[in-house]
């Protein structure tokens, strides 16, 4: 079966993607930032895996995507047939937008292509781990709603006109249209005997399996749900209005993308329905009742998202729905985590 070199394997995402393709029969090498993270990953992971599949798990160690060429040696020699970048930081909880998000984002997703370019000859096809981040555009290019035409152009005119003091959340989605376009422009500059495939999943939510030793340390994204079932959200933000996909899905959709011919060349979006603090309440109250939760309601209305094409051209079929991806969320922290009174 393929080699795929997973990057980010310690993440939510980059667990699951890495999960799936063990679970489909590839064989994984993972980059971690240490030694000891490979560990706790391999500890996570183990009893989702049939023994034969973790024998299939392996790990490079990259310290830092952000340094030039951070990722030759894990290239090198790996005789891999596909990538999947999905390191890249994708946090709020930043000083300064530059260091913190712009240069590992951008300098890690070419700088992946560079070491395959240079060194990894066997290599036919790389996903990138984009976002709705980057595609997220008003008035948007089709009518009906955000599609694959669309760029987040205005987050970066936001980023360039603030510089240092951009909100971290327009910060971040400038990293993710940074770092996207200058995946695009690298594979037009350059003669590559790979191609390149993005995909582009709004928040991302779901039962979080990669190593996680608190709640503090969660995710941001599962991190929100986790804070509104505790009550550590005490009012809705009324202005958050998005898309949302469960990371099974989003896994799904990295395997696919590996293995659909037609994929290359393709950015897509990954999006299950519409996303607000309201509905996940609506949910959390239905499924999680007598608890209480945050108050307010969100005033913005989402811009639908069009997954018709990852439908299409991936064969997706149906996604998993906010519900059931809350509900999962909720459950696997508690699981692991524990209960807890909501502090509200
Ligand atoms: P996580 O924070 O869980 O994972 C990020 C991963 O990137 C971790 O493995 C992290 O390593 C690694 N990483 C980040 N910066 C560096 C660095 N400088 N050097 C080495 N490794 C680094 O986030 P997610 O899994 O949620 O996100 C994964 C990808 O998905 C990102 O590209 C993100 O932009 C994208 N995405 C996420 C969405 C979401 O809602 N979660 C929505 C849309 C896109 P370590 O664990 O050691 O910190």
């Amino acid at each position: 079966m393929a080699k795929v070199l997973v990057t980010g394997v310690s993440g939510f995402i980059g667990c699951h993607v890495s999960q799936h393709l063990l679970s489909l029969g590839f064989k994984v090498t993972g980059t971690v930032r240490s030694a000891a993270k490979a560990e706790q990953v391999r500890a996570s992971l183990a009893a989702l895996l049939q023994p034969a599949q973790r024998e299939n798990l392996s790990f490079a160690i990259v310290e830092d995507i952000a340094v030039e060429g951070a990722f030759d040696s894990a290239v090198k020699d790996g005789g891999f047939e596909f990538v999947v970048h999905t390191a890249s930081p994708a946090t709020y909880a930043i000083q300064d937008p530059q260091r913190d998000l712009i240069d590992p984002a951008v300098n890690g997703t070419t700088g992946v292509l560079k070491s395959v370019l240079k060194h990894g000859q066997s290599v036919k096809r790389i996903v990138v781990t984009s976002s709705m981040a980057a595609i997220r555009n008003t008035p948007t290019a089709n009518p009906d709603g955000l599609s694959e035409l669309d760029w987040n152009n205005a987050a970066i005119k936001a980023f360039n006109e603030m510089g240092a003091g951009t909100p971290a959340g327009i910060a971040y989605s400038a990293s993710k249209t940074l770092a996207e376009k200058a995946a695009w422009a690298f594979l037009e500059q350059n003669k590559c005997a790979f191609d390149l495939v993005t995909i582009n999943p709004p928040f991302v939510y779901g039962p979080p399996i990669h190593p996680c030793s608190a709640p503090e340390n969660l995710n941001a994204s599962v991190k929100l749900i986790w804070d509104m079932y505790i009550g550590a959200i005490k009012e809705v933000n009324p202005t958050l209005a998005a898309g949302c996909v469960d990371v099974r899905d989003v896994a799904r959709a990295h395997a696919l993308a590996l293995s659909t011919p037609e994929a290359g060349g393709q950015r897509f979006i990954t999006s299950s329905g519409p996303y607000t603090q309201t509905l996940a309440r609506q949910v959390l109250q239905k499924r999680f009742p007598g608890r209480s939760y945050a108050t307010g309601e969100t005033a913005a209305v989402p811009v639908p998202e069009l997954n018709a094409k990852s439908k299409r051209v991936l064969g997706m079929g149906e996604y998993i729905g906010l519900e059931e991806s809350i509900v999962d969320t909720v459950n696997a922290c508690i699981d692991r985590f524990g209960d807890v009174k909501s502090a509200l």
